[in-house]
């Protein structure tokens, strides 16, 4: 039975990956930081809480990490722990360069000491790319971060591929364009812009407050995402991918159709409000994945329609409980 260990067990990701990793046969360990509350809520979810090994650790704590791998024993290690909000990471600079780009330092380094052998998966991001001048970005496609979450992500990205042409290990990055779910971050637009469909809907708020609507993104289901995740640690050699749907809306399109599927005319609710607009923002990302498919057969299965709808669903059943 193969062995996985997720760093960022806790996270959407992280209740996905584990989900498909149990469902193909593998002995799934999740990295747990101390909290003074719970974090299993998304396990949960996915019902799969009860089937995750959880092991203590940070991955800003190099020592847990070896204790981790130690305990685990894993053949493949995903690294999805990150201080993954682009907002806070101007608010918090130095703790998201500790956990995203340091922290990817001790998750590596701790593999080349325990097990070399380990194949190792980094969480890069599209936001990488960030004030790019090419309209579809691939993985040939120059980075411009914008915010110190990018930075960090990108030194994480570089020292994964130094680490595999320093040792010759088995490191791979996937650079994800944005992907969402049910279990999404409250704080992310995508879940926002739901959760505040389901607020207006039962009668719980009158408007929803955002920054700026003309962004563009490319916005996929983190349920097919996590699957190029594991197919990159399957892949004869290691290699880096663009993960995309290759389809880019604006926040503003993402509005118009959630709140039309709850049956509401989002020019009546959504208001723009400038406090919210970011120091550096990224105008337009949209992916090319061309690489993953031919490659590894990667596909999506979920439209943006489809993927709304799961979360306005999940959504409204959510607000509705919440008031009984
Ligand atoms: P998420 O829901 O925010 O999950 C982040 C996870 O990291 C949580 O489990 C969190 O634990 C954990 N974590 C934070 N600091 C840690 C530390 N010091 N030590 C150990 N664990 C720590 O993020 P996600 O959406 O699942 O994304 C997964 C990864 O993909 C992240 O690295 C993200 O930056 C990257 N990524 C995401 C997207 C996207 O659109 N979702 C796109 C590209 C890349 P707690 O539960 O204890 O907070």
């Amino acid at each position: 039975m193969r062995h996985a260990l997720i760093t960022g067990v806790t996270g959407q990701d992280g209740a996905y990956l584990s989900k498909l990793l149990l469902e193909s046969g593998y002995r799934v360990y999740g990295l747990d930081r101390r909290t003074s509350t719970p974090t299993t809520e998304r396990l949960h979810y996915l019902e799969v809480a009860d089937r995750v090994v959880l092991l203590d650790g940070d991955v800003t704590d190099q020592g847990s990490m070896v204790r981790a791998l130690e305990g685990a024993e894993p053949d493949e290690v995903y690294n999805l722990a990150a201080q993954s909000f682009v907002g806070s990471s101007w608010r918090q600079p130095v703790l998201t360069t500790e956990v995203n780009a340091v922290g990817t330092v001790n998750v590596l380094e701790a593999i080349r000491l325990v097990n070399p052998k380990i194949r190792f998966y980094q969480a890069s991001t599209s936001e990488m790319f960030g004030l790019t001048a090419e309209p579809v970005q691939s993985e040939t496609s120059p980075f411009h971060p914008r915010s110190p979450y990018a930075i960090a992500k990108l030194c994480a990205h570089w020292t994964t591929i130094n680490y595999r042409e320093s040792y010759g290990m088995f490191a791979c990055a996937g650079i994800l364009f944005n992907h969402e779910s049910p279990v999404r971050g409250i704080e992310f637009v995508s879940r926002k812009i739901t959760d505040g469909v389901a607020r207006v809907k039962h009668g719980l708020a009158t408007d929803l407050r955002m920054g700026n609507l003309q962004a563009k993104r490319d916005w996929g289901f983190s349920g097919d995402y996590v699957r190029a995740m594991r197919l990159m640690l399957q892949a004869d050699d290691p290699r880096e991918y663009v993960v995309a749907t290759g389809r880019a809306v604006t926040v503003e399109e993402f509005c118009r159709i959630a709140f039309a599927y709850a049956g509401l005319d989002w020019r009546e609710y959504v208001r723009v409000d400038p406090q919210i607009a970011r120091p550096a923002d990224v105008p337009a990302l949209c992916g090319n994945a061309a690489k993953v498919k031919a490659e590894l057969g990667w596909q999506p299965t979920t439209t943006l329609e489809d993927l709304i709808a799961m979360m306005v669903e999940a959504d409204l059943k959510r607000v509705r409980d919440e008031r009984c």
